[in-house]
């Protein structure tokens, strides 16, 4: 063997999902997500993330297309896949008859766990348990579940762990205690994947984030350079005649026609300010009727991502 790079946490290449009926969920889609990273999967709702999680999950078979955990193919070494990952499914659906303690049991039972390595009571505390060790699960609440939920895709250790909209209808303190937890464990190694539709909690988290919409990845960058695309600030000027071609400056990142008399200008905020922007519009011969200006932040930058198509 030569010294490999190790494979990366999770590899996905040309992946297809067409469901029963025809819907295509995704649509050959690529994406690496490499390991000790915390990755948000960003989209609106229908993207097709929860599909991108299932298959991981084993859960959905793929129509076509691979994908890798820690290096192992889904198909070809699904066993090794399945250890390599932790998933905290999106809906809490729980025995309701048995324990916090012996769900964690259970599930190490279920993953072949021995007995001297099971840590289900570490785990209880990690997430804040330990006192519910021994409650009937029907009587913890919501949130306390989704912390049981976190603990048992822990429990047969896996370097990564996937946390489908872990906090949706999750309040402000618990999405706190959640995410010190995400943190400790990727302090640990652990790579985290988790998908969101805050852009907030992505932005607060995430190392790098992936955008899919439709089906189709359409952006994965470090959170950072998603971020300095907010830089962008656009401003509409409504001229006093048709513009055939608009007019160009060196100030100006993209300029486009959307009217015959109005022109949307992007510039970047550190290279320029709107004084120099509506100067160069005047200097092209060109008298400026109304001029709107709009400050996009990475909501901004997502929508306009994912409002194309
Ligand atoms: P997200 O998690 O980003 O909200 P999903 O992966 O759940 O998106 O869904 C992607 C698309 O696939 C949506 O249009 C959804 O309606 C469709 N879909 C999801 N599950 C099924 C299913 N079991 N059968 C048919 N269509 C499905």
């Amino acid at each position: 063997m030569t010294d490999n790079a190790p494979a990366p946490a999770i590899e996905i290449a040309n992946l297809t999902k067409v469901y029963k009926g025809g819907k295509l969920a995704l649509d050959n889609i690529n994406l690496t997500i490499p390991r000790g990273q915390i990755y948000g999967l960003l989209g609106p709702n229908g993207a097709g993330k929860s599909t991108t999680i299932n298959i991981l999950a084993g859960l959905v078979n793929k129509t076509s297309g691979s994908a890798r955990i820690w290096g192992f193919d889904i198909d070809q070494n699904p066993r090794n896949a399945k250890n390599s990952i932790g998933i905290v499914p999106q809906e809490i659906v729980f025995d309701p008859f048995f324990t916090p303690f012996e769900t964690l049991e259970n599930q190490a039972g279920y993953y072949g766990v021995p007995q001297g390595r099971r840590r289900s009571m570490d785990l209880l505390r990690a997430v804040h348990l330990e006192d519910k060790a021994n409650a009937y699960a029907r009587t913890l609440s919501g949130g306390m579940k989704r912390r049981l939920l976190v603990a048992k895709a822990m429990v047969h250790s896996p370097p990564i762990l996937v946390l489908d909209e872990p906090t949706a209808g999750v309040d402000v303190q618990l999405r706190q205690q959640l995410w010190a937890y995400v943190r400790e464990l990727n302090r640990q190694g652990v790579t985290i994947v988790l998908t969101t539709h805050y852009l907030e909690e992505a932005e607060e988290l995430c190392d790098r984030i992936g955008i899919i919409n439709h089906g189709k990845v359409i952006t994965d960058k470090p959170t950072r350079e998603l971020i300095a695309m907010a830089q962008e600030k656009v401003v509409q000027v409504t001229v006093d005649r048709d513009v055939v071609t608009p007019p160009a400056d060196p100030s100006f990142e993209k300029v486009e026609l959307s009217d015959a008399r109005t022109l949307t200008i992007t510039y970047m905020k550190s290279r320029a300010n709107a004084g120099q922007v509506l100067n160069a519009v005047l200097a092209s011969g060109l008298s400026i009727v109304d001029v709107v200006t709009r400050d996009p932040d990475l909501e901004d930058v997502f929508l306009n991502l994912t409002a194309a198509a």
